[in-house]
């Protein structure tokens, strides 16, 4: 098969599902389809009784097509334009989430009586793709925002927030379960009653290296919600990465091996993908991902990784360490793993001609789907 594309084992995510899903008992699972919306994908989950979170009409639209009734949908983008979110009420969406007095207004009118969720900040700190403060409003703004939600027809449940994707910290979800019963508090004085804590996103998968268990992540959540709440608020999560990065395998062609002089530096390794095609999370070397070569098992050395494109932003890893086979040869495969999430969709669609990442499936077996 022509080089690069992505291979993405269903059944593998399926399994990613089913793990969180019992590490997490009390909260309904709600994919992000923006890390892998693969069709297939989508409908497996659907199957397996997984619940969504969409941002988008269009992602709206994938989630229904694969089956999923619209009342297991979550809107959770905070920025929606109001031709949107009445498209997504009238498919029959009922779940919002906002994080300003502009997006209420949006929702009073074109989403009345709809349940909301105010999107509270949170550090990303020991995540390593942060979501900065693009999202999200202080503590005494959402207090605010959920009171005037509940005065003009709005049905506020409660808050949520992300920790950060790829958050390798457990304790990290802690502070913002804190703020959360503190708001909880505060509205219960003036009579609204809220009831659900959406704990985001932000569960890690292994790369390069393991990261603890998702269960560990559980219990330090289950044991924040204890500490904090009195009586327990319905909880739901948002993951994407840990459901779709492990299930994907990218292959792709080494294109040259080269040097940049006589001296023993480090080779170059130019492979037929690169930030462009899909690693757009090597940004900053931020997500390095593990390689496997057909040479694996032979002598290494320190190499350069970069993709095929005209563009100096178009290297993968130069601080990081990564070494490859010396026995690397042009047109090698090389597979990149754990590449399930955050890939085939951030790919250009034509830049200096190469065409957008292309993703095959490996589908379920038929009759495994209840495993
Ligand atoms: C992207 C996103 C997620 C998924 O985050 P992961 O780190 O991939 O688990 C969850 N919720 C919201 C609102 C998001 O935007």
């Amino acid at each position: 098969m022509d080089t690069p594309y992505l291979l993405v084992d269903i059944a593998a995510a399926v399994a990613q599902y089913r793990r969180i899903a019992a590490a997490f008992p009390d909260a309904p699972v709600y994919y992000a389809v923006k890390a892998n919306p693969e069709p297939t994908l989508l409908i497996e989950l659907v199957k397996a009784g997984c619940h969504f979170d969409v941002a988008s009409r269009a992602e709206v639209d994938m989630g229904l097509e694969a089956g999923a009734p619209p009342a297991t949908l979550s809107f959770g983008n905070t920025i929606k334009k109001a031709e949107d979110i009445a498209y997504a009420y009238g498919k029959g969406v009922r779940t919002f989430a906002f994080d300003s007095l502009g997006e209420l207004e949006k929702l009073a009118e074109h989403a009345p009586g709809a349940t909301v969720i105010c999107r509270v900040l949170a550090s990303s700190k020991g995540a390593r793709w942060p979501l900065s403060r693009k999202f999200g409003c202080a503590p005494e703004m959402a207090v605010d925002l959920i009171r005037w939600a509940a005065a003009h027809g709005l049905d506020p449940a409660g808050v949520c927030f992300h920790v950060g994707s790829q958050q390798l910290d457990p304790g990290r979800w802690e502070p913002s379960i804190a703020e959360a019963a503190a708001i909880f508090a505060r509205l219960a004085a003036d009579g609204i009653a809220l009831r659900l804590v959406n704990c985001g996103g932000g569960f890690p998968v292994d790369y390069q290296t393991e990261v603890a268990p998702i269960e560990k992540y559980a219990a330090a959540i289950d044991a924040a919600v204890s500490a904090h709440f009195a009586t327990r608020p319905a909880l739901m999560i948002e993951p994407g990465r840990y459901i779709a990065a492990p299930a994907g395998v990218l292959h792709t062609e080494v294109v040259l091996v080269s040097r940049k002089s006589y001296a023993d530096e480090p080779r170059w390794v130019y492979l037929d993908v690169g930030r462009f095609g899909g690693l757009a999370e090597t940004e900053d070397e931020a997500i390095q991902y593990r390689l496997t070569t057909p040479h694996d098992g032979a002598v290494t050395a320190p190499v350069v990784l970069a993709g095929p494109t005209c563009d100096s932003v178009d290297i993968l890893y130069q601080n990081v360490n990564y070494e490859l086979p010396l026995a690397l040869r042009p047109g090698d495969i090389v597979q990149i793993h754990g590449t399930g999430a955050y890939t085939a969709t951030y790919a250009s669609v034509g830049f200096n001609g190469f065409p957008p990442l292309r993703t095959v499936c490996l589908p379920m077996v038929g009759g495994d789907a209840d495993r």
